[in-house]
């Protein structure tokens, strides 16, 4: 069974009384342990996708299938468990929370599991440790650099334990070596399982993908595996 099943997605916005097509009736299926990068210009219906892939956003049209279960048409309380159970977000910004503490950012996803606070604790500097942060859990985001930053927001998107990682231009704010430090990352966490689905416009980036998808005009005009980059 496919982790993600999309069948003729579309999105349309209506800005006035103008009907945007951001998307125009996108198939295609992901497999577990899939590296997918997502390319295309400005405007092509890249983050539109993501997120629909995310369930941020509901389709105006298609169906979406995550492990086998239809999520089109769940109500919001549904998609925001399956948010947060399924899938971990990684952004180009970051969107951490600036008064508080890597550690404290890392747990909020926990917050919704009930669990015990030195449970919670627990967890949150296990993932920060994975991504190399293992001194910096007292740190708040201003004491980081942007690539530590970084990596606090993908201990947060991993400390449920998600089989999916959904990042919308994860390197766009960053420099060239440490965009290259963090893909290093994300290959690590595909290596052991995890699916990566990555918005990115330059090749360098898109060169550690397994795959590459290309975005335009709201279509998905070329699908294509590739060798990543060693
Ligand atoms: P990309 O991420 O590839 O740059 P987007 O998915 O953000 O592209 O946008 C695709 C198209 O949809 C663009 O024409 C954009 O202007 C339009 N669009 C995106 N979000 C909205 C919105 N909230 N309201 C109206 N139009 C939007
Ligand atoms: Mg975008």
């Amino acid at each position: 069974m496919p982790l993600i099943e999309v069948a003729d997605l579309a999105r349309h916005y209506l800005v006035g009384d103008i009907d945007v097509p951001a998307l125009r009736g996108v198939s295609l299926t992901i497999e577990q342990g899939e590296f997918v990068a997502i390319m295309g210009p400005s405007g092509s219906g890249k983050s539109t996708f993501m997120n629909l892939l995310g369930c941020l956003d509901v389709p105006s049209a298609g169906r979406y299938r995550l492990a086998g279960e239809d999520v089109t048409g769940l109500d919001a309380d549904r998609l925001a468990r399956i948010r947060n159970t399924r899938m971990g977000f990684v952004f180009q910004n970051f969107n951490l929370l600036m008064r508080a503490s890597a550690q404290e950012n890392v747990e909020l996803p926990l917050l919704y599991a009930n669990l015990p606070a030195a449970e919670r604790h627990r967890r949150a500097l296990d993932k920060l440790a994975r991504v190399g942060l293992a001194g910096r859990a007292g740190h708040r985001p201003m004491q980081l650099s942007g690539g530590q930053q970084q990596r606090v927001a993908i201990a947060r998107a991993l400390v449920n334990e998600p089989p999916l990682i959904l990042a919308d231009e994860p390197t766009g704010a960053l420099d060239t070596h440490t965009s290259e430090e963090l893909m290093a990352l994300f290959r690590e966490l595909n290596d052991s399982g995890i699916t990566i689905v990555l918005v990115t416009h330059e090749p360098d980036i898109a060169a550690w993908a397994k795959r590459v998808l290309v975005f335009r005009d709201g279509e998905l005009v070329e699908d294509r595996r590739q060798a990543p980059r060693p």
